[in-house]
């Protein structure tokens, strides 16, 4: 860093020694109450966080004084946040001995690596989303992926075939991870996650120990003989990638990692698979154009009341399941809430009066709860038996309740200990309530004796020296003194001692006052010792409960979601769904989750759906831009991603058999990433459905082909189509949207190929949307009239028309010039221009933006 050898302050040289132990972190240096960050540090922190960028001289003549800036420390948390935020780690350096009892330069060591996949400070945690921190590890077959929430102590391992790349950039990105750690030569897995990094994604490279080791590091931190109790026995990836994690986690937390009481192996072939692109274009958490929850699938559903509970929900529209047991096991809680308003109403209350359990453990395992944070965590377990007697009232819930531990002795204790408004720091005493503690209360009472005797103090020396003005009076320089007006002078006692002069008076002291302060300041920095004791003592007594108190995080958490399911059941009308192993998909009149919930113009209309393998595999819809098409068909897909995360639906009536993987490509506003041509994008994704879908499977198609010319269009899309239609091992449910109305007639060729359509209603020649999905293909595509909607021009549209009616009656040569004022001649030749032109456009491709400009252009070329 200090690139020439040069003479340095010994600070600066404690600084460089330091920041050579950790070079790829910013270094909060302590200073006093400041972190000074210097050299490139002090650089990126001035850009980064827009604070002052100075220069500290080593001595008067320096002609390269050394950059500077810093934070103060008591709001340094903004400024981390700031930086992790940015993807940078921060070393935070603290002085660690007393600077006044220090020889020399005070000593001073990094306590804490903070980097964005490790935070614990709630002011950087979003409360509703969980904060992974991912590692990846590769063995000679398999993808091992690790994953933890230090914040909440979820730790989680899985591995994948080494072939499907796909899937592990499937499963990082559902997991959004801050930060992921990698084996620093490793190029498998870096070709993977280069795309991540680019996404702003910290990637730390660590070198990955033996697998001895990791077995080793797995078995010291679960205190286990073997790891076949996780059921990792032979997870050699996942295992790896676990010991990785931990090893790091170690390195960097430099203190206990007691909340991570378990591993746990889970499969990503146990969940309804989705890849990213799916999850992105069905807008399960976010919305594609904004990436905000506002408008997405969990913005539905969440009426979680708890933080824990919102992260659960999360995961589990993420991760809709595939078993049936399970998906009915959540339906039948859900149900239970549906029906009962008292329950709904009751529970809700005590849920809203827990905190985020999870969190406040975590800080309580790394010495960072406050004694509000305790009042908390106690104040929760204590809503607990509310809760526990609300959900007794139905049967449904005795399986949950029977494993719930029972935590009120905790809960008692800490209430006990703990006044109930206490103050936020842990250094400022106050926090033990009376008779918590004998010595604490003996040392009270000596406190309060000697506060009592100087507070009489002032009393006894009026009358004594008949002084009435005489104070008595406290300042943190010379501690309890006596003031004594300049004009009382003469009266004040012999055993006064002077301390100071003012200009209007005088401060003495007495060898009394001296002795009773002392006792009241020794009293109480014993209090405050004792108080600080006590606090960890309390600690301890929680972290001895850590399993105990997860489990009821759970609990909780899970209790939320079944609530939050139901209230949004009940509010927005939808049903339980039948969830069954058949091939069959049949939904009474189903709804858009979100449109029918955003869209206040026009009433939702409902739609059935049926498919089946058997006969009606592949529904191909069609009907013009603006229909309700890709409504429609996301709707079905939300539809079988609720009835899998155990959620009632929106619909009359709906039968699920179970989907095993869900499918999208529709023409997303996105596909222009990674500088592929849209096209490309479109194939990519195509071929990845086609190697990959089984006939559990659920495909939507929309309007695949659209990015080639229209004979190359329709010839994919008819193959794609026959291709699933043909296969045996795909013959998957889809949903194909096409404008391409040579498709219809493949109805008639492929037994189970269906036709449906969009209903338009033209009405003086005005074009009302129906928005009903009915059987039987249309073969007309209202382009131009959607392009009088867009606003376009009633010549412009007329002229369309005209030439419309022409070509589709196929005499592209013989559309007659009228409505403009040219010349034959001109006519002649660019009337094959301008057909031409014409000819070449794709109505359906344009955005009306773009429908409109090009009007222009040919309006103006013609
Ligand atoms: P397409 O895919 O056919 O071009 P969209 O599905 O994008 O059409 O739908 C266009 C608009 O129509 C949507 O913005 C939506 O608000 C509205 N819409 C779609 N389906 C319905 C419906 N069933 N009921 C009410 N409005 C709908």
């Amino acid at each position: 860093m200090a690139k020439k050898a040069r003479k340095v302050t010994p600070m600066i040289q404690q600084f460089l020694d330091i920041k050579k132990e950790n070079p790829d972190a910013i270094l909060f240096f302590r200073v006093g109450d400041f972190y000074e960050m210097f050299f490139e540090d002090a650089e990126i922190a001035a850009k980064e966080l827009e604070i002052v960028l100075t220069k500290r001289s080593v001595d008067k003549n320096d002609p390269d004084p050394v950059p500077l800036a810093g934070v103060p420390h008591h709001s340094c948390e903004a400024y981390v946040g700031r930086l992790l935020d940015k993807g940078y780690k921060v070393a935070i350096c603290e002085q660690v001995e007393d600077p006044q009892k220090a020889k020399g330069l005070v000593k001073r060591e990094v306590v804490q690596m903070i980097t964005p996949g490790t935070v614990l400070d709630t002011n950087f945690l979003k409360e509703k989303e969980n904060n992974y921190l991912v590692s990846m590890a590769q063995t000679d077959n398999k993808f091992g992926i690790a994953i933890v929430d230090v914040s909440t102590g979820d730790f989680q391992v899985t591995e994948i075939e080494k072939q499907n790349t796909d899937k592990v950039s499937d499963e990082i990105s559902r997991l959004a991870p801050k930060e992921v750690i990698v084996d620093d030569n490793n190029r498998d897995c870096y070709s993977i996650l280069k795309k991540f990094e680019e996404q702003g994604v910290l990637i730390t490279t660590v070198s990955q120990p033996t697998y001895r080791k990791v077995i080793e590091i797995m078995k010291d931190h679960f205190k286990v003989e073997s790891l076949e109790g996780f059921g990792l026995g032979d997870l050699n990836g996942a295992v790896t990638a676990g010991g990785v994690l931990l090893q790091y986690l170690l390195d960097t937390q430099k203190t206990s990692l007691e909340h991570i009481k378990i591993v746990r192996p889970y499969s990503t072939d146990s969940y309804l698979i989705m890849d990213s692109n799916t999850r992105n274009n069905l807008e399960l958490c976010e919305t594609i154009r904004q990436k905000r929850k506002r408008g997405s699938l969990l913005w539905v559903l969440d009426k979680t009341k708890t933080a824990m509970g919102g992260r659960k929900l999360r995961n589990w529209i993420q991760q809709p399941l595939i078993d049936i047991t399970a998906i009915n096991r959540r339906l039948n809680f859900v149900e239970a809430f549906v029906d009962d308003y008292i329950l709904r109403e009751e529970t809700g209350q005590a849920l809203e009066r827990i905190y985020d359990l999870e969190r406040v453990l975590s800080r309580v395992i790394y010495d960072r709860a406050t004694p509000k944070d305790l009042v908390g965590l106690s104040r929760s377990l204590e809503v607990l038996p509310d809760l526990v007697e609300t959900l007794q009232k139905n049967l449904t819930f005795d399986e949950l309740l029977e494993n719930l531990p029972n935590t009120n002795d905790l809960a008692d204790y800490i209430k006990q200990a703990i006044v109930p408004d206490p103050p936020t720091s842990v250094k400022d005493g106050g926090i033990i309530n009376d008779g918590f503690d004998k010595q604490l209360d003996e040392l009270r009472d000596l406190s309060r004796g000697g506060i009592e005797w100087i507070s009489n103090l002032e009393t006894k020396e009026r009358e004594r020296t008949g002084i009435k003005s005489l104070k008595v009076r406290y300042n943190k320089v010379f501690g309890y003194y006596i003031e004594i007006t300049k004009k009382n002078l003469e009266l004040v006692p012999d055993d006064y001692i002077r301390k100071q002069t003012l200009v209007n008076a005088e401060r003495f002291v007495t060898p009394d006052l001296k002795e009773y302060e002392d006792k009241v300041l020794k009293a109480e920095e014993k209090i405050q010792e004792r108080e600080y004791q006590l606090f960890q003592k309390i600690r301890s007594a929680v972290i001895t409960r850590i399993k105990d108190i997860q489990d009821c995080a759970k609990f909780v958490a899970e209790i939320d979601n079944y609530l939050s399911l139901a209230i949004v059941a009940v509010e927005q009308n939808y049903v339980r769904p039948t969830v069954d192993n058949s091939r069959t998909l049949d939904i009474k009149r189903g709804r858009h989750p979100v449109v029918e919930k955003v869209s206040s113009e026009e009433p939702f209309i409902p739609n059935n759906t049926y498919l089946d393998n058997g006969i009606e595999q592949i529904a191909l819809i069609t009907g013009p831009n603006m229909a309700g098409k890709s409504t429609y068909m996301r709707q079905v897909a939300l539809i079988i991603i609720m009835a899998q995360m155990g959620s009632f639906v929106p619909a009359d009536n709906a039968t699920v058999g179970i989907v095993d993987k869900i499918f999208t490509r529709v023409g997303a506003a996105d596909d222009l990433v990674g500088g592929q041509s849209t096209f490309m994008v479109e194939m990519n994704e195509v071929a990845n459905i086609l190697n990959n879908a089984t006939p559990k499977s659920f495909v939507i198609l929309d309007e695949v082909g659209r990015g080639t010319s229209t004979f190359d269009g329709i010839s994919i899309a008819r193959a794609v189509v026959e291709y699933l239609h043909q296969e045996d091992k795909i013959s998957c449910k889809t949903l194909f949207a096409t404008h391409f109305h040579e498709l219809i007639d493949l109805a008639n060729e492929f037994s189970r190929v269906i036709n449906y359509s969009v209903s338009v209603k033209e009405d003086d020649d005005e074009m009302i949307f129906l928005r009903e999905i009915e059987r039987g293909g249309t073969d007309k595509s209202y382009g131009v009239q959607v392009a009088r909607l867009a606003g376009i021009p009633n010549k412009v549209i007329r002229r369309a028309k005209e030439i419309l009616y022409h070509l589709e009656n196929r005499e592209i040569n013989e559309v007659p010039v009228t409505g403009y004022q040219v010349s034959l001649d001109e006519v002649e030749n660019k009337k094959h221009e301008l057909v031409d032109e014409f000819v070449d456009l794709n109505p359906d491709e344009l955005t009306p933006k773009e429908a409109l400009d090009k009007i222009y252009e040919l309006h103006e070329k013609a």
